[in-house]
């Protein structure tokens, strides 16, 4: 069942659902409110399903509610990040054939986002653990050294930004100061930001290791600033063939997006209203986008945030787009989990 390839999936956009496993201390500590009300359905379609226990509408006594949700894929606690690798594997290869590409994480804070896109801090080499940016970077250079033998050559360049508050900030330069969004026919320009040659994978994992240096650096100067703020990886690669004379030019994307998690506006003020409001704002954005796409809207509002104003050419046209939205085990996130299906439901 996991073997069937993405390919044979419908559409240009895809969302898979990914349940982390609970740590250690959540086990310990709390193990009636680990995975006690989600439970996985067999079948061709791969569910997931909440339950809740409500009162009946007389209150006499409590029955079960249940919540199911069907996606692309379902990936139970037990999925590893090989596994998930092996679902997302050919994604990543269209953009060596001249596809733009966009693959998400959404999800509440603690949900498994960035595990899921980096795998855990400092193991960017570790075949077992490490996230699908270091694997999608492996990938494309062992195919790209193959596809030598067929007269092709690719120049590869990579960028790593962060939207916070609606204000783009580069983490490989880490230069102060406005960046712009400019988009010259179908390529996308960000003025002023660094961009790296990249001729191995060592040299990716140093623009990774520079990124994250610098979001810490930015974390300790605002609480938890990573888990409030997009952040995007992007791969640029151009392609061409002297013997046959074709080229291509494609763009791999990978985003860590800002927690989800439901941010009430009411009793907060200055700084902090004004990110929560950009939070909610950029990720609902993106949510309309994604759906304007899917049903085929003419209109597609990507000018109303930073972040999809960003991703323009990489989301609708020529392109493919992945989201995996990530859950916690933890029956006390059951809102949020039941938020954040609900919203990977509607850009499904
Ligand atoms: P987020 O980026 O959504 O805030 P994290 O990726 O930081 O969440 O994950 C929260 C915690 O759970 C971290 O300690 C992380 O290492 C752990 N974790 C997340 N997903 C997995 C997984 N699939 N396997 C093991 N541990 C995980
Ligand atoms: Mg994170």
């Amino acid at each position: 069942r996991l073997h069937n390839t993405i390919q044979e999936l419908k559409g240009n956009i895809r969302v898979f659902c990914r349940v982390r496993p609970p740590l250690d201390a959540e086990k310990s500590e709390k193990p009636d409110e680990v995975l006690s009300h989600i439970s996985f359905a067999e079948g061709d379609e791969q569910v997931i399903e909440l339950r809740q226990a409500v009162e009946s509408a007389s209150g006499q006594k409590t029955v079960e509610k249940t919540y199911p949700f069907s996606f692309d894929r379902v990936f139970p606690p037990t999925t590893t990040q090989p596994q998930v690798f092996e679902e997302i594997s050919q994604l990543v290869q269209s953009a060596l054939d001249g596809y733009n590409v966009c693959i998400f994480a959404y999800g509440q804070t603690g949900s498994g986002k960035t595990f899921t896109m980096e795998g855990p801090s400092h193991a960017l080499d570790d075949p077992d653990t490490m996230g699908m940016i270091p694997r999608a970077v492996h990938q494309i250079f062992d195919t790209a050294t193959t596809l030598e033998h067929k007269g092709w050559t690719y120049e590869m360049e990579a960028q790593y930004l962060e939207i916070y508050n609606e204000t783009i900030r580069d983490l490989i330069g880490g230069k102060e100061g406005k960046h712009e969004i400019k988009h010259l026919g179908s390529t996308t320009v960000v003025t002023d930001v660094v961009t790296v040659k990249v001729e191995t994978p060592t040299q990716v994992h140093e623009v990774l290791r520079k990124a994250s240096h610098n979001r810490a650096v930015a974390a300790t100067n605002c609480n938890e600033r990573s888990s409030r703020s997009h952040s995007v990886f992007t791969l640029r690669l151009k392609g061409t063939n002297p013997l046959t004379s074709e080229s291509s030019s494609g763009t791999l994307n990978l985003i860590d997006l800002a927690g989800s998690e439901r941010l009430s506006s009411s009793g907060s003020t200055g700084d902090r209203l004004r990110e929560t409001q950009a939070i909610n704002k950029s990720l609902s954005c993106l949510g309309d986008v994604i759906s304007a796409l899917s049903s085929g809207d003419k209109h597609v509002p990507y000018r109303n945030s930073r972040l999809t104003y960003l991703l323009q050419n990489s989301l609708g046209g020529n392109s493919k787009t992945l989201m995996f939205v990530n859950v916690s085990p933890l029956s006390g996130s059951f809102g949020e989990t039941l938020c954040s299906l609900r919203f990977a439901t509607k850009v499904n």
